[in-house]
């Protein structure tokens, strides 16, 4: 089955691919599509991981560089955030898999447990129905540490708050990168 694997970064993205291709079910291609990333150094950053990513694993990815700081700053409210967040990188997910042809979609946002599982599977699901494509759905949670740990380990870059401009904001690491926004 040829299926397209949002990848939301690469620690997120190694206990995913690493569980998919364990399948032997999978030909796998990434998809880096992730606008609500803020600032651009920081979209950067991810983005080179990713590309590092690619090459230890041997898995093309396809980039969308879109990047929307002006959209997150008017148009959001900092309550419903995630749900347009999740919306709006799905529904962008599924469509591209259904135009280039692939027969599945999943995400790497199902590994982690600081994500709203649930309404993204409710939202991949929506979304593959609107359409017209299938959605793989897996819990990929019991995964995530030992794929983090071996982002560590690889030297990917480890991000130190979930991505846009307001979850910087509510970052209190004590080692997160100053960015002037
Ligand atoms: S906290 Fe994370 S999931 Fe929620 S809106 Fe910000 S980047 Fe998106």
């Amino acid at each position: 089955m040829n299926i397209l694997v949002h990848i939301c970064c690469a620690p997120c993205a190694v206990g995913v691919l690493q569980n998919l291709s364990d399948s032997g079910s999978y030909s796998i291609t990434g998809y880096y599509y992730n606008p609500n990333i803020h600032p651009v150094e920081e979209f950067l950053k991810r983005k080179e991981s990713v590309e590092k990513l690619s090459a230890d694993n041997n898995v093309p990815v396809i980039y969308n560089d879109e990047f929307m700081l002006q959209y997150w700053k008017s148009s959001l409210s900092k309550e419903n955030r995630c749900d347009a967040c999740y919306l709006m990188r799905i529904d962008d997910i599924a469509k591209t898999a259904k135009q280039k042809g692939f027969d599945a979609f999943t995400t790497t946002l199902l590994i982690s447990p600081w994500q709203d599982h649930d309404k993204i599977k409710i939202i991949a699901e929506e979304a593959a129905s609107k359409y017209g494509i299938n959605f793989l759905y897996r819990d990929f949670r019991p995964f995530y540490r030992e794929g983090k740990n071996e982002a560590y380990k690889r030297g990917y870059y480890l991000q130190k708050y979930c991505g846009c401009i307001y979850s910087y904001f509510e970052s209190d690491h004590k080692k997160k990168p100053v960015y002037e926004f």
